[in-house]
């Protein structure tokens, strides 16, 4: 392997990079230590470029969409992060179909459905992801899933390849998807909505952001909901009943507001997030006999536990 600044050098002639970029500046969290590179691609050939280049390089990369899902460590990644978010947000609408590149905010991608009264994406008006987040995770929320919507998706392939894959195919599950064991990256979607009565859209696009801001706690940095809902309970029920409600590491909080929610109360460590994501499971175990499994993604290197 040669020079970690040769390389960095060499492939920000070709594309726009930040060295050493702390990764708390891009993940919801505000948690995390700098990436060796962060690449910010403008068209899927500059994806195309950075990814060919790791590859000859011998450096391992992660994609990111809006870190709202992310847990990056305080020493943060040795390789490069490339980041699918600002530069890749069209969004096109041809009859019941919105076409859209993955970097597009879920938040934007629902507003256009409204405005051209499309129905069906309301449910991820509020989720603050970006359509590649969301495939990948199969995001959903209010009995909704990127499942129902997603007709097909465009991914670039390790090897290159640009191929169009049928949502059919993807292996949509409760936040998972077959894309991550591929090594696939999305570079944009195509969903498949209906067409709706513009004002009940909009009524229930407000009754949902409603409902987050009385549960959830939106005022401080989060990645959502910490844990998969186990089969047959709710994560923040079971957190709350082991008596976790307010439990604190460091500045990593179990929310009070909702106890499915990990907080930042301002100065959290990933350390402090880690270990606490980690006490948590194990006291509902005991408690409950419940095993919780994160949904929380982590990035860089985490004691095991
Ligand atoms: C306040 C708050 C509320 C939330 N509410 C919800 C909710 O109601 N429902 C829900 O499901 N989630 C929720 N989340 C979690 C999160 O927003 C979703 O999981 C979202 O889909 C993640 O999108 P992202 O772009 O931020 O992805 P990231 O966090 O950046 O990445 C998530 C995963 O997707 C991969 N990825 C991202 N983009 C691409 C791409 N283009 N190609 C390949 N892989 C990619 C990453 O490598 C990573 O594995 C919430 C988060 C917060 C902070």
């Amino acid at each position: 392997m040669q020079n970690k600044n040769e390389w960095i050098r060499k492939l920000g002639e070709q594309v726009e990079i930040l060295v050493a970029e702390p990764m708390k500046n891009h993940t919801t969290f505000r948690i995390g230590g700098p990436a060796d590179a962060l690449a910010l691609p403008k068209t899927p050939e500059e994806v195309a470029e950075v990814v060919h280049f790791c590859h000859e390089h011998a450096q391992p990369y992660y994609v990111l969409g809006n870190g709202s899902n992310l847990l990056v460590s305080d020493e943060g990644y040795r390789g490069l992060v490339l980041q699918l978010y600002r530069n890749f947000n069209d969004i096109q609408v041809n009859g019941e179909t919105i076409t859209v590149q993955s970097g597009a905010m879920l938040a934007a991608v629902a507003r256009t459905a409204y405005q051209t009264g499309l129905t069906g994406l309301e449910f991820a008006s509020g989720i603050p992801g970006t359509i590649g987040g969301a495939v990948v995770m199969n995001a959903g929320a209010y009995g909704g899933e990127m499942k129902n919507v997603l007709k097909e998706v465009t991914v670039l392939t390790k090897e290159g390849e640009v191929l169009v894959i049928p949502a059919k195919a993807l292996e949509l599950g409760y936040r998972t998807s077959v894309i991550p064991k591929n090594g696939w990256i999305v570079l944009g979607a195509v969903l498949q909505l209906k067409k709706g009565d513009q004002e009940q859209i909009l009524a229930r696009m407000e009754e949902l952001k409603e409902q987050r801001i009385t549960k959830q706690p939106l005022d401080l940095p989060s990645a959502g909901s910490t844990f998969k809902r186990p089969e047959g309970y709710f994560a923040g029920k079971l957190i709350m009943d082991a008596g976790l409600r307010g439990f604190t590491v460091g500045g990593a909080q179990v929310s009070e507001k909702h106890c499915g929610f990990v907080v930042n109360r301002g100065n959290a460590t990933a350390a402090d997030v880690w270990k606490l994501i980690c006490e948590v499971k194990r006291r509902v175990k005991e408690m409950t006999g419940v095993e919780l499994e994160p949904e929380v993604k982590l990035l860089g290197d985490f004691p095991q536990r």
